[in-house]
């Protein structure tokens, strides 16, 4: 497995790769990674001939009061999985490689990005959409793996990539969570047990919300109120949205139609941002 931090090395491994008519994926990381991540990485590994991995903790996506310096780092270790899950390359450039001095351009979408995350986080998609655009650049996957966790990020970059008409197929691999259902995050590293037993409460809400779209119910407002009520009886738990969209253009359900909707929360449990949603 290559580790390469250079963008230039990084695009020369590549053309060499593509020179040979072999298929490229890639799964853009934060790093930190977990079973969620590796479940990507197999996927795409079953899909294409040459993997490429991006372990970067991204400046651009945080706000400057955010988690940028204490978010999760341990690079021997994900790069001791990437190897154990047969990366072909990982790409964990500087922030000064993707972002030299006098760096000035940046990619928004501008309607997907616009609601839910988009408003407590006003320039987080900017970034996604910047780096991740770096990132199709300097790698030229065919294919790349996102995660329906995140997944306003994943309908954001899907618009980009139609908008832009890059050549690019992108795959959404399914939430994995852990035996207790609490949706699998680099971000879960710093819960306490307590607060990791109230952000169970997140997952749970968005169980009582799928019953009772199965049990028939379509008004958006009793279920929001529903599962807001549960996420409430939490005392560490804040909620910042609960939300059911469409799941492609993320705009407001008015009726709930199975099948079009998931239902997204964003909420704290003390100092942790979570975010999780479900499938209607
Ligand atoms: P991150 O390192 O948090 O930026 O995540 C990198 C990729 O892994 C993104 O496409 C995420 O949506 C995806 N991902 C994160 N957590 C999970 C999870 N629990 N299950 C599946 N995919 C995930």
């Amino acid at each position: 497995m290559k580790t390469i931090q250079s963008v230039d090395e990084m695009q020369a491994l590549v053309n060499g790769v593509r020179a040979n008519g072999k298929r490229i994926a890639l799964v853009p990381t934060m790093g930190c990674l977990h079973e969620g991540h590796c479940s990507l990485i197999r996927m795409a590994k079953a899909k294409a001939e040459f993997l490429v991995v991006s372990l970067f903790v991204n400046p651009t996506q945080f706000a400057p009061n955010e988690d940028f310096d204490c978010y999760p780092r341990q690079l021997q270790d994900d790069l001791l999985q990437c190897e154990s899950l047969g990366v072909d390359a990982v790409f964990n450039p500087s922030v000064e490689e993707l972002y030299p001095r006098g760096y000035s351009t940046y990619v928004t979408e501008e309607v997907v990005s616009a609601g839910l995350c988009g408003v407590s986080r006003p320039a987080h998609f900017r970034g996604v959409t910047t780096v991740c655009l770096k990132l199709f650049n300097i790698v030229q996957p065919q294919l790349a793996i996102f995660g329906q966790k995140d997944a306003q990020q994943a309908a954001v970059l899907k618009k980009m990539v139609r908008d832009l008409n890059l050549q690019l197929e992108m795959e959404i691999a399914p939430t994995l969570r852990d035996a207790d259902g609490l949706a699998m995050s680099s971000r879960n590293k710093h819960l306490s047990a307590s607060q990791r037993g109230d952000a169970l409460a997140i997952n749970r809400a968005l169980g009582i919300g799928k019953t009772m779209v199965e049990q028939g119910v379509r008004n958006v407002d009793r279920v929001v109120a529903e599962i807001t009520h549960h996420l409430a009886q939490h005392r560490r738990v804040r909620v910042i949205y609960v939300q059911i969209v469409d799941r492609d253009t993320m705009e407001p359900a008015r009726e709930i139609v199975p099948g079009r909707h998931l239902v997204a929360i964003a909420a704290w449990v003390d100092e942790v941002r979570l975010i999780d949603n479900i499938l209607l």
